[in-house]
């Protein structure tokens, strides 16, 4: 067996994989693919002491490190179920049953997408998801938040300082975000919202030049001209195959403590996957780390 399994090759993963394995313990890495998201990220400029990468360099590079290390890495291959016996175990969709120790669940998430023209085609050429990541491309440019929950509010809040307007777009009569945010979005000078609007398409020529919604209640077609689309209608944890097994939010992220550990002794989890508070490329990191170490301390302990 393993002493520690670690599920899921992204930013967290890859951490998770390497703190392990440099504790000198046998440590596996099973995933689809190295890297996760950073796959679809195009300029990375917020790791913290590289200037500036690209997403599929990234995801390179964490392979090539993981690679300096004895780890059993495997890859192309999708967890699907986890239980603890004697040893956890985590069997895959090929059928295989995979033994540790200790477990480090790092899925991560996805972006629920809006699934409309244009959205797909102008990913990373005026379509964004990540206020913190790309907010600065759009510095005096006209943006629009798709979703007016918390996450497309507080977008909506910290792009105006950057961009020249914001419009929050959001298919409810009303805006879900708590009442606080909406104040503090109806106070600055450069934001408007539209409720009751079903956004119909992305339009553009090489990027964005505008979007396309349905007011919902005449029925009427209405195109905004601008430079960029945030969508923020939901990121959603890829945990659906633990259902049962451990603790989750109502969101689905798997719940840690401050050492990464979940409800199920012996398991831990990192990153995107969990309910850490923001969710970042260098936070996904660091909490890979700490859910390693508290993987190697819970197994000295439990021999
Ligand atoms: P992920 O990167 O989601 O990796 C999860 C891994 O688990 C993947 O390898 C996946 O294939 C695998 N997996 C999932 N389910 C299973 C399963 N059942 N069995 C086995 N493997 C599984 N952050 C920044 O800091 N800066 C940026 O500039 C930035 N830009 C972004 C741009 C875009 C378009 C997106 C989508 C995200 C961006 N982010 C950025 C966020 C950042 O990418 C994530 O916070 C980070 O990748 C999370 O890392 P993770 O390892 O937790 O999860």
């Amino acid at each position: 067996p393993y002493d520690v399994l670690v599920v899921g090759g992204g930013p967290a993963g890859a951490s998770a994989a390497i703190y392990a394995a440099r504790k000198g313990i046998r440590t596996g890495i099973v995933a689809e693919r190295f890297g996760g998201q950073v796959n679809d990220t195009l300029g990375i400029e917020n790791l913290i002491g590289v200037k500036y990468t690209e997403g599929p360099k990234l995801a390179a590079n964490l392979e090539e490190h993981a690679k300096e290390y004895n780890i059993d890495i495997m890859m192309s291959q999708r967890a699907k179920g986890l239980q603890k016996k004697d040893l956890i175990e985590v069997e895959l969709e090929n059928g295989a049953v995979l033994k540790s120790k200790t477990v480090i669940l790092s899925t991560g998430a996805r972006w629920r997408n809006m699934n409309v023209p244009g959205e797909a085609e102008f990913k990373n050429k005026g379509v964004a998801y990540c206020p913190h990541c790309d907010g600065p491309l759009f510095a005096g440019k006209r943006v629009a938040v798709v979703g007016g929950g918390n996450s497309g509010v507080e977008a909506a809040i910290d792009l105006a300082g950057v961009a020249s307007h914001v419009t929050v777009l959001e298919f409810m009569p009303e805006l879900k975000a708590d009442s606080v945010l909406q104040d503090r979005l109806n106070s600055l000078p450069n934001t408007t919202v539209i409720k009751n609007a079903q956004v119909k398409e992305v339009t553009g020529d090489s990027k964005v030049n505008g979007v396309t919604y349905i007011e919902r209640e005449s029925g009427e077609e209405k195109h905004l001209e601008l430079e960029g689309v945030f969508v923020q209608i939901g990121l959603v944890p890829n945990t659906e195959w633990l259902e049962g097994t451990l603790e989750r939010t109502r969101m689905g992220e798997i719940i840690v403590d401050n050492r990464g550990a979940t409800t199920l002794p012996g398991v831990f989890a990192a990153g995107d996957c969990t309910n850490s508070a923001y969710k970042q490329i260098i936070i996904s990191m660091g909490s890979g780390a700490t859910a390693a170490l508290g993987a190697f301390d819970y197994m000295i302990r439990n021999q």
